[in-house]
This record gives C-alpha cells, sequence and structure tokens, in this order.
C-alpha cells in the first residue's frame, strides 16, 4: 500500500432484543419437534386437521419424489428438483460424539502468527484450527497457490485471512484481492478481516455492486491493504483507473463455483489477468468441476489441493421433510412448526423475490417477526434483515438462494425449504446456514404427499 491513511471505522453494535410469539387457537394437529439430540423427533397428537399429517423418515416410503424413477444422485450434477429424491432431505445429525473428530496436527501458535494477530484470534476465541485452517495456513504462509474445496461453515474465510494478514503484517506495501459471489459475503468477509486485525492498522473496503461506488472510490484513494468485492464491481473500478491490478500480489477466489454460476467467469478472468506474473492464488470452491479445473489450471502455479469433505458441514443437521397435501395446508403447517419453542432464528427459503415477498407479508400478517431478504431490496433492507436475524430482533427471515448465500450467523435453529431447491448443491448450501461451528441445527423441506 503506499497511500496515506484512513481512520479505522467503528463496527456496530449490536443490541439483544427479546421477541414474542403469536399463538393461534388450535383446533387441529399438535406435534412438537424434540431438540436435534438424535433422541425424539415428531411427535403427533390430537386430531389431525384436514388430513394434514407430519411424517417422519421412518413412515416414510423409500421411493422418488412424484412417483418418477429414482435416479442415483450425481454430486457433480445435482438433480431438477423434480428429480431430486426425497430421502436426501431426511437425515439424522450425526451427533457429536458419533463424529470422528479431525484431530489438527497444527495449534495456532505452531503457525508462529503475528502476536497481535495471535491476541485477536484468543479474543474470538479460536483454540484449535478446522480441518481446513490446519491443512492450508501453513501452506499459504509458505507462499504457495491453493486449491481448497471446502464447503462455507468449515472455517475457510479464516484459512485464507489468517495467513494473509500475517503476510500483510510483515509486508506492509503487499495488497490482497479477495472475491466473493455476493455482497453480503464480501461484507461478512470484512467483518471478519475487522475483527482479525483490531488494532493492526490494516485497511480494508468492501467493493460490492448496490453499494455507493463513489464511497468506495474515496477509500481506495485513502489507501487500503485489501479488497474485498464482487467480480462486476471490481473490474467496475479497475476500468474507472481506481484499482491497479498490477499492484495485487494475492488473490482469494472465495465460492469460486457460485460466481461461475452467477455468470462472473468473464469478469474474473479480466481480473486475474491483469495481476503479475508472480502472485499468489488461493481459489475456494464447494465443488470441482470442470470450469474450475480450467480456472485453476490456467492462473494457480503448481497448486496445493485441499479438500475437505463436505459431509463436515451438515453432519450437525438433522434433517426431515414436512409433508403437505395442498398448498394452502403449507403455511398452516410452518405457522405451527414457527410456534414450537426452539423456532428461535429460522431461515426460510423460497424460490423466487415475489415469493418470498408473498411469504413475508403474511407471516408478518400472522403476528411473526419475518423480514424478506432478495436482491431487488437495497443493500441497506438487505442488511438490516440479516442483523434483525442476527440481534432476535426478528425471529424468521425469508431469502432467495443468492441473497442468502455465504449468510453467516452462528445460531440459526432452523432452515426450512419451504420451495423445494433445485439441485442437490443447493440444497446442501441452503441447510449449511443451520449446524454451524459445531453447533446442531434442524433443517426441513416442504414435500407434496405421496
Ligand atoms: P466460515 O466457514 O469461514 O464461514 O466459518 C464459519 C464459522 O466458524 C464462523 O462463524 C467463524 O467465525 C467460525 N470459526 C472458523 N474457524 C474457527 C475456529 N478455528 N474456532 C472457532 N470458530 C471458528
Amino acid at each position: 500500500m503506499n497511500t496515506q491513511r484512513m481512520p479505522q471505522r467503528g463496527s456496530s453494535g449490536f443490541s439483544r432484543g427479546g421477541s414474542s410469539r403469536p399463538t393461534r387457537a388450535r383446533t387441529g394437529t399438535s406435534f412438537s419437534i424434540a431438540p436435534p439430540s438424535g433422541a425424539g423427533h415428531f411427535r403427533s397428537s390430537g386430531p389431525s386437521r384436514g388430513g394434514s399429517s407430519f411424517s417422519r423418515g421412518g413412515s416414510f416410503s423409500r421411493g422418488s419424489f412424484r412417483g418418477g424413477s429414482a435416479k442415483p444422485f450425481n454430486p457433480k450434477r445435482g438433480f431438477k428438483s423434480d428429480r431430486l429424491d426425497v430421502n436426501l432431505f431426511i437425515n439424522k445429525a450425526i451427533v457429536a460424539t458419533e463424529t470422528e473428530a479431525y484431530v489438527p496436527k497444527h495449534t495456532f501458535a505452531d503457525f508462529a502468527i503475528h502476536p497481535e494477530l495471535a491476541k485477536n484470534l484468543i479474543k474470538k476465541n479460536y483454540q484449535n484450527p478446522s480441518p481446513i485452517q490446519d491443512q492450508a495456513i501453513p501452506v499459504v504462509i509458505e507462499g504457495k497457490d491453493v486449491i481448497g474445496i471446502a464447503s462455507t461453515g468449515t472455517g475457510k474465510t479464516a484459512a485464507f485471512l489468517i495467513p494473509l494478514i500475517n503476510k500483510l503484517v510483515n509486508d506492509k506495501s503487499h495488497s490482497v484481492m479477495v472475491l466473493a459471489p455476493t455482497r453480503e459475503l464480501a461484507q461478512q468477509i470484512e467483518v471478519e478481516f475487522k475483527s482479525f486485525t483490531q488494532g493492526m492498522k490494516l485497511y480494508s473496503v468492501s467493493c460490492v455492486g448496490g453499494s455507493p461506488i463513489g464511497k468506495q472510490i474515496r477509500e481506495l484513494d485513502m489507501g487500503v491493504h485489501i479488497i474485498i468485492g464482487t467480480p462486476g464491481r471490481v473490474k467496475d473500478l479497475i476500468n474507472r483507473g481506481k484499482i491497479n491490478m498490477s499492484a495485487y500480489g494475492s488473490i482469494v477466489l472465495d465460492e469460486a463455483d457460485r460466481m461461475l454460476d452467477m455468470g462472473f467467469v468473464d469478469d474474473m478472468r479480466f481480473i486475474l489477468g491483469k495481476m503479475p506474473k508472480v502472485r499468489q492464488g488461493l481459489f475456494f470452491s464447494a465443488t470441482f468441476s470442470a470450469d474450475i479445473k480450467r480456472l485453476c489450471t490456467e492462473f494457480l502455479n503448481n497448486p496445493v489441493s485441499i479438500t475437505i469433505p463436505s459431509r463436515d458441514t451438515s453432519a450437525n443437521v438433522e434433517q426431515d421433510v414436512v409433508r403437505f397435501r395442498a398448498v394452502s395446508e403449507k403455511i398452516e403447517l410452518l405457522h405451527d412448526l414457527l410456534n414450537q419453542p426452539n423456532a428461535k432464528k429460522v431461515l426460510i427459503f423460497r424460490e423466487t423475490k415475489r415469493s418470498v415477498d408473498q411469504l413475508a407479508k403474511e407471516l408478518q400478517d400472522r403476528g411473526f417477526k419475518a423480514l424478506g431478504l432478495h436482491g431487488d431490496m437495497r443493500n441497506r433492507e438487505r442488511a438490516r434483515a440479516i442483523e434483525s436475524l442476527a440481534t432476535d430482533r426478528a425471529q424468521i427471515v425469508i431469502a432467495t438462494d443468492v441473497a442468502a448465500r455465504g449468510i453467516d450467523i452462528a445460531d440459526i435453529s432452523h432452515v426450512i425449504n419451504y420451495d423445494i431447491p433445485s439441485t442437490y448443491d443447493t440444497y446442501v448450501h441452503r441447510i449449511g446456514r443451520t449446524g454451524r461451528s459445531n453447533k446442531q441445527g434442524l433443517a426441513f423441506t416442504f414435500v407434496p404427499h405421496r
């Protein structure tokens, strides 16, 4: 970095508020959902309303959804929603004691990181490195390129931030570019960066679309050590002469497969192509598709591959289906589910922006503290929805996949797929919003009765 400095911005404090739940005269099915301990599940009691019933894995026949012939699932391609086997949505959480515990080869102290950074890790209560951190941090510190196949929730943000921060603090002329598929993820990475670098005089800017570009330009002009951005906005800033990629010695692609899915390939190539020949590249992706492989071959130099099995991320999530007979019954079942005492922080997924708005309104009318989250909303509104859920000011956020990508709220109790996801990959991404950091979570998918 070679320009003068700007003051560090303060981080916004969250305040915790209580929430009251709407209750409703109950005439029909009542049920309770046991905490995801692996012990009890749905209990149905009382008369059934309109024939609706919750059924748990046991009472469910092993066939394909919509009665078609079940093709074996190909994790690389995924299935269209009308082909997804309902069995994929039913899975008991692997309780922590049953999971083969990963024994890290290193402690954070072994990495010989800067004392200020080590202090901030302790402040954040990072005690042991996660598998991706254990394997990636020493390799990145050595300066090697990395292909990390790891899903969200495995701790990959720290796996690249810790060694890169270490590099930045030892060489303040160094600059780092991090590309992420969505504004939310980019902003979340910046929040993590700030928490790791407290008191270290390292400066960042989040260059994302939908936020005022003038402010981003001003911060760039003042000088930053790291840019965390979405490919479209970063390219725009390069074209305006505000970012000079030849000064960037490290680049991270976070959720590279998502960026490709979202059509950012040309922007990514453009940005990578403007970097110096000698540089460090860290590409993280949940899947290793042919497109990712091509990108790695083209832009990485003798990369070290690290694969963290995706099972790690959903092992803590108890998954089940909720059967409905008629569309009109869905909302009643959802209402009951949301009234359960353990439904404290709920993320509901829908396929379209309109359906998100509709359900948000319906739940608000029923007295729930529910907010929508989708790409047509202003950044401020989107951030407010996420913050409200994080701070218990809202009980429920209803989101589209793109808007919810990368959301990292520590204690989401439930993920509800009110609409069936279009691919299994999307499903895994959705349920990865709960059961994070070794906590247990619940995931329910609404499916029609056979
Ligand atoms: P990520 O996969 O990077 O989105 O991280 C998921 C969550 O795990 C975030 O809330 C991190 O702050 C947290 N986390 C990551 N690594 C560690 C660690 N070594 N110890 C404790 N928490 C961690």
